[in-house]
């Protein structure tokens, strides 16, 4: 252990070579996916754990396409099972004023010309602790 700035920093933490400053979507991808590729990274985050206020709400077919080798694509469906029939995503001012459908609960989850995933309405908070899960599993830190 090594101290910085009044807080003690475990000796291994120094050693590692990449530093990943957020651990949203972006932060944990990034570690989730290096360390598949054995890359060792330290992940902080301003928050103490995963936060639970997501915004996105749907995960798109190429990210289900890359997450699907790494093991993810099963646990992030079973997730959101229970939700699976709440298709759709709508936004207005306030929840009295007209909603407006970006997406209604008919439309396609498949774009087989495009990508082999599907489309899967995940949502953020659900979706963060599965990726940081795989991360920690794989050696991020
Ligand atoms: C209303 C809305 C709806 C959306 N819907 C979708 C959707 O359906 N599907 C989709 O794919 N995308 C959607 N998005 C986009 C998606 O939410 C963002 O692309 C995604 O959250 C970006 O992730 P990020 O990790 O780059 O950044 P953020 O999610 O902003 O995370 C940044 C993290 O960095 C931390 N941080 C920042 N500065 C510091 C610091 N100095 N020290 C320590 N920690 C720090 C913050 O605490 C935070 O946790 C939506 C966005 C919005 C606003």
């Amino acid at each position: 252990m090594t101290r910085r700035a009044g807080r003690r920093v475990p000796h291994e933490l120094n050693e590692v070579p990449i530093l990943i400053v957020g651990g949203r979507y972006a932060g944990l991808a990034s570690a989730l996916f290096l360390a598949h590729q054995e890359v060792p990274c330290v992940l902080v985050d301003r928050h103490p754990g995963v936060f639970i206020l997501g915004r996105a709400r749907g995960i798109n077919p190429r990210t289900m396409e890359i997450y699907r080798p790494l093991g993810l694509g099963p646990p992030v469906k079973d997730a959101v099972r229970p939700f699976e029939e709440e298709g759709g995503v709508a936004r207005c001012a306030t929840l009295a004023d007209e909603w407006q459908w970006l997406l209604d609960e008919d439309f396609p989850r498949a774009l087989p010309e495009l990508s082999a995933g599907e489309f899967c309405l995940a949502d953020q908070s659900t979706v963060e602790p599965i990726l940081a899960e795989a991360a920690r599993a794989r050696g991020s830190l």
